[in-house]
């Protein structure tokens, strides 16, 4: 058994840009000597998911796939694509969530029903859906594995968090039943709670700078987390070094969640 996950295949779910955890992820996997694949919802993301893709030296930059998570038709056909291009997959990376920049503040009472479907849809039944499409299209290989990301604000009140924070108490459940599912089958499902990054997705979140903060004064290391951190966390999750966990939601976090 090793850490090792070289000459291995992944799916990246979610790299908008530079900053995001995606992209810690997909850079982890590369230095690891993983091969990987790209999704992106929505053409004005494509060019920069190649841009970036294309940065990592010895990766095939065509590996980039639009894949609109709200719509089960793009995940099966992305999906079906990946297959025949690319063949099997050792694992998935799912970094993908939404919520209404006006739902990110202020009291969680004031949810309105879209705004909460919307979140829940995007945020957290997206997870099922490319499981499901994934097992019935015979995409992964045997032992194969799928992280999710998630936050403390599924488990705990976090100012202005609100219904981001519902949809990812209801993505961790997820985890737990599709890692009961998948296990007959040898997949593995786990989350990783990564600590506040400041990313595009952080920015909707109103304060974000204060809860930055509280990490760097209050969380055992004292300071904030990484994408290089979270990304390392997920290359273990994906090893098979891993090969015991699953349903399993690991903290990233500069040990914050001790304290909250
Ligand atoms: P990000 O904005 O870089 O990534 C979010 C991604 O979701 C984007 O690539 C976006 O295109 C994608 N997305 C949105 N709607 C989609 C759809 N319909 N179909 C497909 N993709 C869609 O921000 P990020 O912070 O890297 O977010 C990645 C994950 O990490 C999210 O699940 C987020 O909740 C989680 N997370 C973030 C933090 C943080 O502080 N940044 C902390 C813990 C967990």
């Amino acid at each position: 058994m090793s850490l090792s996950v070289e000459g291995q295949t992944f799916i990246v779910m979610g790299v908008a840009n530079k900053r995001s955890i995606a992209w810690g992820i997909a850079r982890s996997l590369h230095d690891a000597g993983a091969k990987l694949v790209f999704t992106y919802a929505g053409d004005r993301m494509e060019k920069s998911v190649r841009e970036l893709a294309e940065s990592l030296e010895g990766q095939n930059a065509d590996y980039v796939f639009p894949c609109d998570i709200t719509n089960d038709e793009e995940i099966n056909e992305a999906f079906t694509t990946i297959k025949n291009k690319v063949g099997q997959v050792n694992g998935i990376a799912h970094c993908i969530a939404f919520a209404r920049k006006e739902e990110l503040n202020g009291d969680y009472i004031s949810t309105t029903r879209d705004g909460f479907l919307l979140a829940h849809n995007i945020s957290s039944y997206s997870l099922t859906a490319v499981v499901k499409v994934a097992k019935e299209l015979e995409l992964f290989t045997e032992n194969a594995s799928v992280v999710t990301l998630t936050y403390l604000g599924g488990e705990k009140v976090i100012e202005n968090y609100n219904v981001m924070g519902v949809a990812k108490a209801s993505l961790e459940a997820s985890v737990k039943y599709l890692a009961n599912d998948m296990g007959k089958y040898g997949v593995r499902v786990n989350s990783i709670s990564a600590g506040p990054i400041r990313t595009l997705s952080a920015k909707g979140v109103s304060d974000f700078n204060s809860i930055l903060k509280e990490i760097e004064e209050s969380a055992p290391l004292r300071r904030i987390t990484t994408q290089e951190e979270v990304g390392d966390a997920a290359v273990f999750l994906f090893s098979s070094m891993a090969r015991g966990i699953t349903g399993e939601n690991l903290h990233v976090d500069s040990g914050y969640h001790v304290k909250a």
